[in-house]
């Protein structure tokens, strides 16, 4: 569809982070007139505290820089695609093996920089309060960037346009783990008094070993609550280790309740059962119902594999409980990142239920070309699945009956199964993407 932009129409963008960035300096450097809004230094969220824009609030990593990992991939795509950020982030960055870690005083400035020299972008440093904002007024499109500590009382206006049960203010991620790691020698398929399904992979455990999972459960590490953080969980959604400490048969009489589940090697139902549950149609990847956690990172690969089946469990993703702000994208959002209920005002960045620094970079990214592209009456197909960028846009419009935000990683592409291990699939996930990306790059206008 084409848009109405005359003279002194402008695209505004609210939230200056880190798509907010990249979507305003994509449609600058198409020559789109764009008026970024910023709260800082007015007011700060509780994690933010730099009054330079695209602030790394907590970690200085972007993670993996290697290309047969998603989120290297990811990063190669957004670098051909002009980013902002990935310019900011190899110019800065600071020793980290592998990783892609930078200065985040450096970046941050680098990207402030940029951005307010840019004479299509204008910076304005004022809260929006709701879409309806005077401050909004006379944009042709407005995209909302306002992650996932947005403003409260913009937060509370897009609750009320999108339908409360839509967005969410607290994330409960359970971790993902590939399906060719999950020892099949232990594991059986299987729902719930019906053995004939396939839409669970079941993990039995004896008594013992129920008890050793609780065990290390109620002994790991937790994250500290942030201050802001509210520690309070719906029941229906408690972290694991929780459950744990309520009492030594909380979780067998609760998300690892055997009944109806019997194992096809013994007979029996068995003393407990971890159920996992597939996260794409190829079932390539699976999550641990109901282990949604707090536990530190290092814990969890530790704990999670003492759960028979799993003990050379490779993690696609760990899981993960903190305040965010986001939407039930598949529902709400059109594949374009267009609020179906306001056409007009679009969604990037962690808010639409991607998650981390680089994912939502990418998608702030995606969004600025794609909305360039329109007003300049042309048309940017989405990116094929197999690229990291499509994967990413995928997860978006993919309806869930629990739909939790994601990070980049190798599940959301269509499976490939292979022999000969990790590095080798992994390879041919990377070669595969590349390809891709490179055809796709190949038909979009003005690359
Ligand atoms: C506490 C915390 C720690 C995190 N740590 C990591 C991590 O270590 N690694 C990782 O990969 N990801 C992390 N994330 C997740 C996520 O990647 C980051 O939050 C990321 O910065 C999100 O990018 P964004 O552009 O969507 O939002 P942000 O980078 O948060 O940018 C949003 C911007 O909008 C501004 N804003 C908000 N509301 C308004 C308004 N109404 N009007 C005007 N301006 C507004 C804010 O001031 C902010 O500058 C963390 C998230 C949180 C909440």
């Amino acid at each position: 569809m084409h848009i109405l932009f005359s003279g002194d129409t402008f695209v505004a963008v609210v939230g200056a982070g880190l798509a907010g960035c990249e979507c305003a300096w994509a449609l600058a450097q198409s020559g789109v007139p764009v008026r970024l809004f910023e709260m800082k230094p007015k007011r700060f969220s509780p994690a933010h505290g730099d009054e330079n824009l695209a602030e790394l609030v907590c970690s200085n990593s972007l993670r993996s820089d290697e290309h047969t990992s998603a989120v290297g991939l990811l990063k190669l795509e957004m670098s051909e695609l002009g980013s902002l950020v990935m310019d900011a982030a190899r110019a800065t960055r600071v020793p980290a093996g592998k990783a892609l870690a930078v200065d985040r005083k450096l970046f941050a400035r680098r990207i402030t920089r940029r951005i307010t020299d840019h004479s299509c972008v204008t910076l304005i440093r004022q809260e929006i309060q709701s879409l309806e904002d005077p401050l909004l007024e006379g944009a042709a499109l407005t995209v909302i960037a306002a992650g996932p500590l947005a403003g409260e009382s913009l937060a509370e206006d897009l609750r009320r346009v999108v339908g409360g049960e839509h967005l969410y203010f607290y994330d409960a991620i359970a971790p993902i783990v590939l399906a060719d790691s999950v020892d099949m020698n232990t594991a059986f398929w299987g729902s719930r008094y019906n053995p004939e399904e396939m839409d669970y992979l079941n993990c039995p455990l004896d008594e013992a070993q129920y008890r050793r999972l609780h065990q290390g459960l109620c002994a790991a590490r937790t994250v500290a609550a942030r201050n802001f953080e509210k520690t309070v969980h719906f029941e229906a959604c408690l972290p694991v280790e929780t459950l744990a400490e309520r009492g030594e048969m909380t979780l067998a009489f609760g998300p690892l309740k055997p009944v109806g589940l019997i194992d096809p090697r013994t007979g029996q139902q068995p003393f407990a059962v971890v159920q996992l549950r597939a996260e794409n149609r190829d079932k390539t990847a699976f999550n641990l119902v109901g282990f949604q956690t707090k536990l530190a990172y290092p814990e969890q690969k530790l704990i999670f594999r003492l759960i028979p089946g799993l003990e050379q469990a490779e993690f696609l993703r760990l899981g993960s409980m903190h305040r965010n702000t986001y939407v039930n994208a598949p529902q709400v959002l059109t594949p374009e990142l267009e609020l179906r209920a306001r056409p007009g005002v679009y969604l990037a960045g962690q808010i639409t239920g991607v998650e981390g620094y680089v994912e939502s970079a990418a998608c702030g990214l995606w969004l600025g070309r794609f909305l360039a592209a329109r007003i300049l009456e042309s048309a940017l197909p989405l990116p094929p699945q197999e690229t990291a960028l499509g994967a990413l846009l995928q997860h978006l419009c993919t309806p869930a009956d629990n739909f939790q935000p994601s990070n980049i990683n190798f599940g959301l592409m269509p499976g490939i199964r292979a022999k000969g291990g990790k590095a080798k699939r992994r390879l041919l996930y990377a070669e595969r993407a590349r390809q891709a990306f490179a055809e796709w790059l190949k038909r979009i206008p003005c690359h």
